[in-house]
Order: structure tokens, then C-alpha cells, then sequence
């Protein structure tokens, strides 16, 4: 048996720490021990019953996760006792559709993660597919490198799914952790200006978000963003990336965005709003959802955390045994931390 942080309701904080067995693997599959497992924004949502998914209860929580394999399946090739590793997201996909078949399984209509459809890793072991496994190099600490699935999403929503040119003004909404990785993202395709945009409740993570290259900050319980961001870029932003974890902000981003510019919205929410659609058809912009993230994306953040460029130390706040998951929860959830980091 080991302990594991388990939801095992759907209602707000049916979450606990209960003893659960130890998975037994397939042939196909590996075990890793968990060295470190960071807390997602979605985790929180999960605890407060506040998620825009399906939620197979009682699951282990926990998808962000760095550990070293312990035991591989008979059928595994590339991966052995020993080998330091971080999973991807997607434990179960079809394997058949055109999305698997093209690369882009994080899209895969049958697609379960961990930590919602699947046992995930807020625990000792965790039972992984090996196609979900990259190796991580011995110069990265898991407590770093659980950090690559938040880092992946940011990459994916600000790297792949829109175009940043150097010189580009990018707005971002919400400084969360997924936003404030949006921001580093875009500083380092080169955005400029880069504005970060809060409430007042976010002061910290403002002023975080100037350490990760954020050009200006914006509260809006003080300051009109439009205003702001007008004052700066007359026509409007070239992207606006709306990572607040809200539906409200469409609309924000689509005033906000200049005429045939772009806006990206990483962040989600149950809340069903009215919003006016008419600035994406009369300034001709492009809209676009990011979700998840896939293989290459995968490699190219590992290497970013690696070479310490996206400065991952900035956001993690709290670092502590499983049995501190509560206070590592409430701390990200009242906005104490941005990220905290789970040690099984
Ligand atoms: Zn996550
Ligand atoms: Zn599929």
C-alpha cells in the first residue's frame, strides 16, 4: 500500500489523504517512484469542485510529475530501472484516430489524464504507459522538472498555437502559474511589449511576473487595461492570450486585440457567459483554443528547463511532503504561492 492524495467525492474538498494499493503494471507499462509532483491549478479546481471536465471519482490526483523508473514492463523498449523520467498527460488515448495517427493525441476524443480519468501521481508510484515517458538529464532535479507539463501547455498555447514575431505586443490575462508561463514564453520568442494583466489580489504574482519579462503590469481594480494597453499599442495587441481560468475575459481579449490580430485562450471555466462576438469578425481576428500539449513540445521544454532560460524557480513557492498537500493546495488556491511541489 501507499499513501496517495485521493478525490474521492464530487463536491468541494472531498479530497484526502488515504492509504491506496500499489499499481501492478502491463507489459507496455513502466513504474516510476515519484520524486516530485507539482500542484496544477486544475488539482485546486479538482479539490473545490470548480472543473470544466470529467472527473472519474475516486481518482488519485496529480499530472505534473518527475520521478525514477522503478520497474518496466517485459514489452518496453528505451526505458529501464534506474532511468530518470517525466510523463506526459494523455494515459489513455485511442491510438487509432486521425489525431493519434497524425502526432496530435493530446486531442484524441478518447483521451483520459492522469489525475481525472486515471490514477495520477500524488503518491510513491504511479503507473505510466512508456509511450507517455521522455528522459529527463541528470542536471535537472525532479523538482524542476515535474515543472515541464505546465511548461508544455504555455509552450503549446504561445509557441505553437499563435505566432509571436519579435517585437510583437502580447497581452496576457491572469497570472496564474499557466499565464505567467505564457509570459515567459512570449518574452522568449520576443515579445515586446509584454503586458501582464491582474487584479489587485495578485500583486505578488504581478511583480513576479516583471521578474519573468512582463515590459508592464496591469491591476485592473486601478487602472482600464484598455486604456493601458491602448496608451502602448495604439491599434491593439497582436495577441492577447487569455489564461485566467475564466469565460468573462473573451470578451476583454477580443476588445483588446488589434485588427487581424490574434487571441488565445489556454485558461477555461464551467461559467457559461454572453459575449459580444462582433470585434472577432469586424477586426478579423483569429481565435484559438490551446489544450494540452504533445511529443515535440514535450522535448523543447525539457530542454528550456534545463537550461534554466524559463527561470522555473520564480513560481514555485512551497516545496513539502505529500502530507502538506493541504497547505500546498490552500496556499495556491488564496493566491499565497503560485506553484507548490509535492515531495512523495
Ligand atoms: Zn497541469
Ligand atoms: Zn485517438
Amino acid at each position: 500500500m501507499q499513501s496517495a492524495v485521493v478525490q474521492y467525492a464530487l463536491e468541494p474538498l472531498a479530497v484526502e489523504l488515504r492509504d491506496v494499493a500499489i499499481p501492478e503494471i502491463g507489459d507496455r507499462d513502466v513504474l516510476p517512484r515519484v520524486g516530485a509532483v507539482s500542484v496544477c491549478g486544475s488539482d485546486v479546481h479538482q479539490a473545490y469542485n470548480t472543473h470544466s471536465w470529467t472527473v472519474n471519482v475516486p481518482v488519485v490526483l496529480g499530472h505534473e510529475f518527475a520521478g525514477t523508473v522503478a520497474k518496466a514492463g517485459r514489452a518496453v523498449k528505451g526505458f529501464r530501472e534506474g532511468d530518470r523520467v517525466v510523463s506526459e498527460t494523455a494515459a489513455e488515448v485511442c491510438g487509432e484516430c486521425l489525431l493519434c495517427r497524425t502526432g496530435r493525441y493530446n486531442l484524441c476524443p478518447h483521451r483520459k489524464g492522469f489525475g481525472y480519468g486515471i490514477d495520477g501521481a500524488m503518491a510513491s508510484y504511479v503507473k505510466v504507459p512508456a509511450r507517455c515517458l521522455h528522459q529527463i538529464p541528470d542536471t535537472l532535479p525532479f523538482e524542476l522538472a515535474c515543472l515541464a507539463e505546465p511548461h508544455a501547455v504555455a509552450y503549446n498555447a504561445m509557441c505553437v498555437n499563435s505566432q509571436i514575431r519579435p517585437g510583437d505586443s502580447v497581452v496576457v490575462l491572469g497570472p496564474g502559474p499557466i499565464g505567467l508561463l505564457c509570459a515567459r514564453m512570449a518574452a522568449l520568442a520576443g515579445a515586446d511589449p509584454l503586458i501582464v494583466v491582474g487584479r489587485s489580489t495578485d500583486a505578488r504574482r504581478l511583480e513576479t511576473a516583471r521578474h519573468l519579462g512582463a515590459t508592464h503590469v496591469v491591476d485592473v481594480s486601478r487602472e482600464q487595461v484598455e486604456d493601458v494597453v491602448r496608451g502602448i499599442s495604439p491599434l491593439g495587441a497582436d495577441l492577447v492570450c487569455d489564461a485566467s481560468g475564466a469565460s468573462r475575459p473573451l470578451d476583454v481579449g477580443l476588445a483588446l486585440a488589434r485588427p487581424d490580430g490574434q487571441v488565445t485562450k489556454v485558461g477555461w471555466s464551467p461559467d457559461l457567459v454572453a459575449v459580444n462576438m462582433n470585434p472577432l469578425v469586424q477586426k478579423n481576428i483569429r481565435l484559438q483554443g490551446s489544450f494540452s500539449h504533445n511529443y515535440p513540445v514535450w522535448e523543447r521544454v525539457i530542454h528550456l528547463l534545463d537550461r534554466g532560460v524559463t527561470l522555473p524557480k520564480k513560481i514555485v513557492g512551497l516545496t513539502t511532503a505529500l502530507e502538506g498537500w493541504r497547505e500546498a493546495f490552500d496556499a495556491m488556491h488564496e493566491g499565497r504561492v503560485i506553484k507548490s511541489v509535492l515531495i512523495p
